[in-house]
């Protein structure tokens, strides 16, 4: 089945627990997604660091990928290590109970950030709820560090990966001002798009997917 027959005209919710990490995994699938006729909604849990800053990078890859933006943390300054867990529980039930998402993507639970780690298990939690389907994305970093993943599905990106780098290089804070490249994130494209015989690929963990 094609991304845009599953999709079409329902709700995506992809959630990061900071601005950017929803663009690093996902970008190319959020922005194919939108292309499809889909609602996509990036919900980030928190803005650490410079907040206006952060927050204007946010709205800009937002804006290039075509998606809606939430920022869900009400002082989103906070660590999310400082939130007790069912209020992190509370903040995503919120968001799939008024969305009532056809799918979400989220973090794994193979993640070196804490924060990352702590967002895929309230997202686990919101399963509970209702339905969706549930993929987890590769793990990211600014600065590489080796951590297991292994894809189970793979979303062709090729038409979108200029797209995705737009989105990322809107991150100025995290990558550019720091002098890091964000050239690995086309590179782990082009890796998982020779795995499946196609030019850039994204590729998901599968949580729970409805067969029909
Ligand atoms: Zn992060």
């Amino acid at each position: 089945m094609r991304l845009a027959e599953r999709y079409a005209g329902r709700t995506v919710l992809a959630v990061g627990a900071h601005a950017d990490d929803v663009e690093l995994a996902v970008g190319g699938t959020l922005a194919r997604l939108r292309r499809a006729g889909a609602r996509v909604v990036m919900a980030v849990v928190s803005l650490p660091g410079d907040y206006r800053q952060r927050m204007d990078e946010a709205e800009q890859a937002a804006k290039i990928l075509g998606c809606e933006l939430r920022v869900l943390m009400g002082d989103a300054t906070r660590r999310i290590e400082d939130l007790r867990g069912y209020e992190l529980v509370a903040m995503l039930d919120r968001e799939v109970k008024e969305l009532a998402p056809a799918a979400m993507l989220t973090h794994g639970p193979s993640e070196f950030h804490r924060d990352h780690v702590l967002v895929h298990e309230a997202c686990v939690s919101s399963q509970r709820l209702k339905y969706f389907d549930f993929f987890t994305y590769h793990p990211n970093f600014c600065r590489p560090v080796p951590v297991p993943f292994h894809p189970r599905a793979y979303v062709d990106i090729t038409d979108t990966i200029e797209t995705k780098m737009r989105a990322i290089a809107a991150h100025q804070s995290q990558f550019k001002c720091r002098g890091l490249g964000i050239d690995i994130y086309r590179d782990i494209a082009r890796l998982n798009g020779r795995m499946v015989g196609v030019q850039y690929a994204e590729g998901l963990d599968v949580g729970r997917m409805l067969l029909a």
